[in-house]
């Protein structure tokens, strides 16, 4: 792939029958389209097709099939090593489809490949449902489904992709197909999990959850000197919980937020973020015992409309900026893991940067069978984020180095990967992600359904 023999007259075509845009170098437009979230990306396609509906994906798939054009898939463009864009190719971009869709007779919803994880909650939540899914509010459903989709409700209503009743992907041969438990099974399989690897997903159909709209929720915040005796209850605490209860563990400097007082802006902070998907009721006698660790800087856990909660994290991620990322699974929070924690929190360095970690272990994912889905990670219980986030460029250096100080730290700890949380790490580590075993049915799929690698812009499967 990736040898360019597109002509103005190929591109005139795709726009000719195009019902979305068709945007290259030098139209207006164009600039605006061609970036993607992480700022630290910076790619010139030679087209972005912004497709309106199904027939505009495959008209932009069967151009890059015959041209030999790279190709980039974008729903939410999130992707922190930037997958959803390249050099001289084309990115299919589905940002303009967002159609959504609530069936209250059959409980599902469906939503285009283009919306963001805040769109299908506005329109969810109108009804007093959700679909689990992750926790920054302008993330794509798609690749956060295809990959996962991780979040406050995981221990109660499970991944995003165990909520999947059907998908219509595009694949590498321009044509439609839906795959479902009862049609295409093996590709709905693979979807579940796989990533972008067999096609691109114009639409997907959940089931849905009952959610809020009100659920107790919040952060409560300790001084970092704090972290091991806050970090040993927690462990104890989150042992045995009802599957209501979700957590998110954060250590930064706390942010200038309106909601967080200036005294503390720029303090090194550990912070137990909460959301409790049941009876508020309930969620305050479970949350009683945290509040109650060491002394507390600051409590901002209490009843609030779900899709507030859900934007808590937005303003610490705008797009523009420049993001580093590493990730690693890890198994109950040993006294070691304890230890790292407590010694890199106060190292911290830039307010932009931080790490914290999901608990997702002994909750819904893990009921469903392991080899029901291509996703490796039902049995974990914590999966870390570092963040090594700067203006610019130029003060990116020394959060990269201090992401990789604290990852080589918790390495011998790891017990696996989260593939939506990878950068471009190699094929090794996709393929340790997934398990050999899985990994070989991913390639088989993969043979069938993409042999030329068509979609090699994800955590790649190479075909078999
Ligand atoms: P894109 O950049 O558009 O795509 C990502 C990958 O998916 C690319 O390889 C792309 O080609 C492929 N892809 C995109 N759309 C399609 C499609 N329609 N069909 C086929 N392939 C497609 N994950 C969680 O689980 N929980 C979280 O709470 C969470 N929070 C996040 C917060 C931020 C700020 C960011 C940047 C990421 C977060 N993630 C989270 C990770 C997230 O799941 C991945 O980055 C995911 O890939 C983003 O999906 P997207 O559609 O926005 O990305």
């Amino acid at each position: 792939m990736g040898t360019t023999t597109v002509t103005r007259a190929d591109l005139a075509d795709l726009s000719a029958q195009f019902r979305g845009e068709v945007l290259c170098p030098g139209d207006p437009g164009y600039e605006q389209h061609r970036h993607v979230w992480n700022g630290a990306i910076d790619r010139r396609p030679a087209v972005v097709a912004r497709c309106a509906g199904v027939a505009d994906v495959m008209a932009a798939v069967r151009l890059a099939r015959e041209t030999g054009l790279t190709v980039a898939v974008r729903g939410g463009g999130h992707s922190f090593p930037g997958l959803s864009t390249c050099d001289d190719g084309i990115v299919v971009d589905l940002s303009l489809m967002k159609g959504t869709r609530v069936d209250l007779g059959t409980r599902t919803v469906r939503a285009q490949g283009g919306v963001l994880l805040g769109e299908l909650d506005r329109e969810t939540q109108a009804f007093g449902t959700a679909v689990p899914s992750g926790i920054v509010t302008h993330t794509g459903i798609a690749g956060l489904t295809l990959g996962g989709g991780i979040g406050w409700l995981t221990r109660r209503h499970g991944l995003t992709l165990d909520r999947l009743v059907a998908v219509d992907v595009v694949t590498a041969d321009g044509s439609l197909v839906r795959a479902s438990e009862t049609e295409n099974h093996d590709l709905f399989w693979g979807v579940r999990g796989g990533g972008g690897n067999f096609g691109v997903v114009t639409e997907f159909e959940y089931r849905l959850a009952d959610v809020g709209p009100t659920v107790l929720a919040g952060p409560v915040f300790w001084p970092v000197g704090q972290t091991r005796e806050v970090l040993r209850f927690y462990r104890e605490w989150i042992a045995g919980a009802p599957e209501d209860l979700g957590t998110v563990v954060v250590h930064r400097r706390a942010p200038a937020l309106p909601t967080i007082p200036t005294e503390l802006h720029g303090r090194h902070v550990t912070a137990v973020m909460v959301c409790w998907a049941g009876n508020p009721d309930a969620g305050e006698r479970v949350v009683a015992p945290l509040r109650r660790v060491g002394t507390p800087l600051l409590d901002l856990c209490f009843p609030k409309p779900y899709v507030t909660h859900q934007a808590t994290f937005d303003p610490s991620f705008p797009p523009g900026r420049h993001y580093y990322f590493r990730s690693c699974d890890l198994g109950p929070l040993t006294d070691d893991v304890i230890d790292i924690f407590a010694e890199q929190a106060p190292l911290i360095r830039s307010p932009l940067s931080s790490f914290n970690y999901f608990h997702t272990g002994d909750g819904a994912p893990s009921r469903v069978d392991a080899d029901a889905t291509a996703f490796p990670g039902r049995h974990v219980s914590h999966t870390v984020n570092i963040n090594g986030n700067a203006f610019t460029a130029d003060d990116h250096g020394p959060e990269r180095e201090w992401v990789h100080r604290l990852f080589d730290a918790l390495a011998p700890h790891a017990v696996g990967a989260y593939t939506n949380f990878l950068m471009t790490e190699g094929e090794e580590r996709v393929r340790r992600a997934y398990g050999e075993r899985r990994y070989r049915r991913l390639q088989g799929l993969k043979t069938r359904y993409d042999p030329d690698n068509l979609f090699h812009l994800n955590q790649n499967v190479v075909p078999a």
